[in-house]
């Protein structure tokens, strides 16, 4: 994983003399100092701005820095916004206007034209937010004390999306053969993804996997063997099945690292001399921060892999999802999700059995060792990215994850249970109405604003259905968003 950081940069200007320059770079250093203490990411304070070049040349270096995920502005004097011009028109990274001040109070006493001169963000700030609307660029602004928790929080929950755009720009996507036949919406413009989100996408054949997976060694697999049985429970006799997945996991994962690739997908409809389709194999991957994506879905393992990305510690709980079932009874309306094996054990609500059934789709000659389990309750998102040819579109809905209200002991995958908004069948509506996908990315540690802004970062066309969200307010916001795309 990259070692990520932020930028802080402060706007200033001559006018006032060293001595209140000299007190604002101080000031920059120690906020940067204690906020980096409080956010997820480094703050690192690089210059009090004063001309067109020191901007300019600080978007130079953060344009061609890699640990840059993104800068962080701020004005605590009046920082005249011409001189910014050239340097955000050149900015490639990530842009958070922090509308923040040094001092929390106005000091009765002290106060006089020499306070008003150094602590003049509201003045500054306002200066900076015009260039920035002036220039259409995308920026989030963050206005609130800096000391403050919850301001800290914001701050830190845009770093993740920032480090979600570079994960994405970074992003390569391993397909073992191609997608399931006759399917349209794991389908997309890979050229498109590529120059839009920086995904690179490309096959390697399931025979290149086979001749990987016949060079691990007994002893790799022994060894992996005692990291599942630490991990899960056996809850099979057929330890032969299990030791099968370690191998395609082993090799798998060996490709994906030669090939600097964070994210795969695969599809039962090719397994060409394969005994089993990665059940195990891939949640256990999928665990360690990798995306995946089944039937050849490929846009659905890139965004796993990102939203894992955007979570906590760098690998949080975001999951590759896929919409199966409906609870219809009155009043106990769920979604039922799973998958045919493929859910990351990362949602777990109790220890994940390692189980081995029957899959009859596909071509396994033996029964997949897969991870059993319910996913844990909680507030979630689910988003889906599709290409509506011309433009991507993600969609988010938020959801509430709960128990499962029914053991369903014959179902022989892991499972999870939740309530959309607005409510079922409204959520239902408005979800087929966008387009969006069966299969997702369902996230208890992203948060729809993340999303919000990480599409914001990325260009790309957000759709939000909420509690407060009407399949006429929908189609009324999409009929105008469809329009204002046509025309970028
Ligand atoms: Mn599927």
């Amino acid at each position: 994983m990259e070692q990520y950081q932020f930028w802080f940069v402060v706007g200033s200007q001559f006018l006032y003399g060293p001595e209140v320059l000299e007190t604002v770079a101080a000031r920059a250093a120690e906020m940067a100092e204690k906020l980096s203490g409080v956010l997820p990411y480094p703050l690192v304070y690089k210059v009090t701005a004063k001309t067109n070049k020191e901007i300019a040349d600080v978007v130079k270096e953060a344009n061609h820095d890699d640990r840059c995920a993104g800068i962080i502005t701020w004005c605590h004097t009046f920082s005249p916004s011409k001189m910014w011009i050239n340097g955000f028109v050149d900015l490639q990274k990530p842009w958070c206007h922090f509308a923040t001040q040094y001092n929390r109070e106005i000091p009765n006493e002290e106060i006089d034209m020499d306070f008003m001169n150094l602590n003049q963000a509201a003045h500054g700030d306002r200066e900076h937010g015009f260039i920035g609307a002036r220039l259409r660029k995308p920026r989030k602004v963050i206005a609130g004390y800096w000391q403050d928790e919850k301001v800290a929080k914001r701050l830190g929950d845009w770093m993740k999306a920032a480090v979600g755009a570079a994960v994405s720009r970074s992003m390569r996507v391993m397909r073992f053969g191609d997608n399931m036949r006759e399917v349209a919406v794991t389908e997309g413009d890979k050229v498109e993804v590529q120059a839009k989100l920086g995904w690179q996408v490309n096959t390697w054949a399931v025979g290149d996997l086979v001749k990987e997976m016949s060079a691990v060694t007994e002893a790799e697999i022994d060894a992996l063997m005692e990291v599942y049985r630490t991990s899960y429970d056996i809850a099979t006799d057929q330890l032969g099945h299990i030791r099968y997945q370690a191998r395609e996991e082993i090799a798998m994962k060996r490709m994906l690292d030669a090939e600097g690739c964070r994210a795969f997908s695969n599809t039962f409809q090719d397994l060409y001399g394969m005994e089993q389709l990665p059940g195990l194999a891939s949640q256990h991957l999928m665990s360690q921060g990798y995306g995946y994506g089944g039937e050849g879905d490929w846009k659905v393992a890139a965004m796993t892999a990102i939203l894992k990305a955007m979570g906590e510690g760098g690998n949080g709980c975001s999951l590759f999802m896929e919409d199966y079932t409906y609870n219809l009874t009155e009043g106990q309306e769920y979604s039922l999700g799973a998958h045919m094996l493929e859910v990351c054990p990362c949602c777990a609500a109790e220890k994940p059995r390692i189980e081995t059934h029957h899959l009859g789709i596909g071509m396994n000659e033996k029964d997949p060792a897969r991870l059993v389990f319910e996913g844990k309750a909680g507030e979630a998102i689910v988003v889906s990215l599709i290409d509506m040819g011309g433009r991507l579109r993600l969609i988010c809905q938020d959801i509430h994850c709960v128990k499962p209200i029914l053991p369903m002991p014959n179902l022989p995958v892991a499972r999870v249970m939740w309530q959309a908004e607005p409510d079922l069948t409204t959520g239902v509506e408005c979800w087929i109405t966008a387009g969006g996908a069966h299969h997702t990315v369902l996230s208890y540690d992203v948060t729809a604003e993340q999303m919000k802004d990480w599409c914001a970062i990325m260009d790309i066309e957000f759709v939000h259905i909420t509690k407060d969200t009407t399949v006429e307010s929908l189609e009324h916001d999409l009929f105008l968003s469809d329009l204002a795309w046509k025309l970028r």
